[in-house]
């Protein structure tokens, strides 16, 4: 019954799974995935991971060109396979981020098959896993299936003129994608940015709508604002010790770049400089598009959550008595002259839209009675009601970084403990899934 199954080094010809039985499977080979596969393997546990597409392929596939990483290469600390190149204070750019996470493969050759998809997870007398190469079941599975599935692209869409170009943050990956014209960007969180400023930087005519994101400086006091805050031990905090978890978990993420050595992006810089900023978009009607009058709004939000960082920081500095030097604070550059609350997307000659809006999930295959009905898995650190059902590599699954590289070893090693000891589900998610 037992294929051999070729691991990441030798990959050759990948085999049928149909009637295969293992004690662990992994679905989804990412970073989260691979994580875990390290820490079975350590434990001797036997297993398998399943990956639709090839290791790399999030990163490969659904980043543009000059993606780098916002987090800084130190963070970078999959389990066994810390960060070793020569820049530990600088950010990956897309493809050496492929590449790490290809060595990261090759380093220990975890029993991977590669180009087939779940398709049906069920609960019998054991899993019962379909897979586009067959049936086969577990004792256990991890599901890693990554933080952000389909684009979440918003009904209004439909209404843009059929000539207008539109794709989603994931789709974008230069602009000379696009056609020429000018270009309005939905969405102001980490991609929104990046890919507004990228078209910018190109000399492109951008209009970003600007939604309720943060930002965060990238420097402050001589220091990344990352080591402030992991010397701050704020990347140890658990989920458990805010009192709004969905907040944390589901809010947008804090805008800034690691593009060119890391730097602040700053909106009003760039409304200088001519990019057209507007409030939400609300939606779109003969061509036209319509904003909510919350761009001031949300230009002071931002910065507010900025300066309130660097305040903690400075508390920080203070308290431990660090010898850093002082930095004024931001003042703000530009503020918007009024709200306009409309684009007329042909007088503007609009010729693309690109949607910065998120993701949505999608576990419809998994048919586990697992979900808090709005799709998320109900659980805690991973481990679901369900024994033996495990979920990881979730935002905020246990800290800030649990769907980021520098947290994800820690969940791998919390989990592998777990399926080490085929342990029962936790008691506080027995108690949340009751209630
Ligand atoms: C634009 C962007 C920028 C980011 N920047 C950073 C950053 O700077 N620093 C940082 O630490 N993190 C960053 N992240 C967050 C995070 O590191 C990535 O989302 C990362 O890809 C998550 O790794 P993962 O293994 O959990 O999921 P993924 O990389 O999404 O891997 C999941 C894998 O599962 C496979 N899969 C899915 N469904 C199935 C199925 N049914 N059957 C089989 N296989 C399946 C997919 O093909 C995929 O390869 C960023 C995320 C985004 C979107």
């Amino acid at each position: 019954m037992n294929a051999t199954v070729a691991g990441y080094a030798s990959r050759g010809a990948q085999p049928a799974l149909e009637g295969e039985h293992r004690p662990v499977v992994v679905i989804g080979g990412g970073q989260a995935g691979l994580s875990m596969s390290y820490c079975l393997r350590q434990r001797g546990i036997d297993h398998l991971v399943l990956e639709r597409d090839r290791v790399g392929y999030e990163w490969r596939e659904r980043r543009w060109d000059s993606f780098c990483l916002v987090t800084p290469n130190w963070q970078c600390r999959l389990p066994g396979f810390p960060y070793q190149g020569d820049d530990p204070d600088g950010f990956m750019g897309r493809d050496e981020v492929v590449r790490y996470i290809e060595d990261y493969a090759a380093s220990f050759n975890p029993p991977l098959v590669e180009h087939v998809t779940v398709t049906r997870l069920r609960r019998g007398r054991v899993f019962e896993i379909s897979t586009t190469r067959g049936e086969l079941t577990a004792d256990q599975v991890v599901v890693a299936t990554g933080p952000y599935h389909g684009p979440a692209i918003p009904r209004m869409a439909e209404r843009l003129p059929e000539d207008v170009v539109q794709i989603h943050s994931s789709e974008y990956r230069n602009p000379d994608q696009l056609p020429p014209g000018e270009v309005l960007v939905v969405g102001s969180g980490q991609s929104g940015c990046q890919i507004a400023e990228d078209l910018h930087l190109a000399g492109r005519r951008v209009h970003l709508a600007v939604g309720d994101a943060p930002r965060v400086a990238r420097f402050y006091r001589g220091r990344d604002v990352v080591a402030w805050l992991d010397a701050m031990g704020y990347y140890d905090k658990s989920i458990d010790e805010f009192d709004d978890q969905d907040s944390v978990r589901f809010r947008a993420n804090h805008y800034v770049t690691g593009r060119d050595g890391g730097r602040d992006i700053d909106l009003r810089a760039l409304a200088r400089e001519g990019m057209r900023l507007y409030g939400r978009l609300i939606g779109i009607s003969d061509a036209t598009a319509h904003f909510a009058a919350d761009l001031r709004r949300n230009l002071d939000n931002a910065d507010a959550v900025s300066e309130s960082i660097k305040d903690s920081i400075d508390e920080f500095i203070e308290a431990q008595g660090i010898d850093a030097p002082v930095e004024p604070r931001y003042t703000p550059v530009w503020e918007p002259a009024d709200e306009p609350g409309e684009l007329d997307l042909r007088r503007s000659r609009i010729s693309a839209v690109v949607w910065c809006t998120g993701f949505r999930r999608e576990y419809r295959w998994i048919e586990v009675p697992v979900f808090d009905g709005r799709g998320y898995p109900t659980h805690k650190r991973g481990v679901t009601s369900c024994p033996g059902l495990y979920f990881l590599g979730l935002p905020w699954q246990h800290t800030w970084g649990s769907g980021r590289f520098s947290g994800v070893a820690r969940d791998a090693e919390y989990l592998a403990e777990r399926i080490a000891c085929g342990a029962a589900p936790a008691e506080e998610t027995i108690r949340a899934v009751a209630s």
